[in-house]
């Protein structure tokens, strides 16, 4: 069984910095660009039996944001953290973040020491 970071943004860019910022840990890394994507993808490793140890989320994306994403794997799953990376620092948009169920909250741009700390904090 292999464990899965799910790194979920709309940006390529980013997406690519997140997975190279976390190559030591060893973990496998599970891109998708959208909500709806990202859904699509947990089910998929949900049914082949793989273990999500961590979602990575943007907010704004396009198709399905980063709020209703975490609503729904929040019906799947209610324990695995889910943490924003996102450019949004808004405290209104945080604690509608942390009221649909996120575990954490990162503001863009990032430094990957930080990242890294704050993904170590919540990987068991
Ligand atoms: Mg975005």
């Amino acid at each position: 069984m292999n464990k899965y970071i799910m790194v979920i943004d709309d940006s390529p860019t980013i997406r690519i910095s997140v997975e190279f910022a976390l190559k030591d840990l060893g973990y496998k890394i599970q891109h998708a660009e959208n909500g709806m994507d990202a859904l699509e993808k947990v089910k998929a490793l949900v049914n082949r039996k793989e273990d999500i140890a961590l979602c990575i989320c943007d907010i704004n994306m396009p198709e399905m944001d980063g709020i209703d994403f975490i609503k729904k794997f929040r019906e799947i799953d209610r324990f695995t953290p889910v943490i924003v990376l996102t450019t949004e620092s808004d405290d209104e948009r945080i604690l509608e973040g942390k009221e649909a169920g996120a575990s954490g909250w990162i503001i863009k741009p990032f430094q990957p020491a930080d990242l890294i700390k704050v993904v170590k904090r919540f990987l068991r």
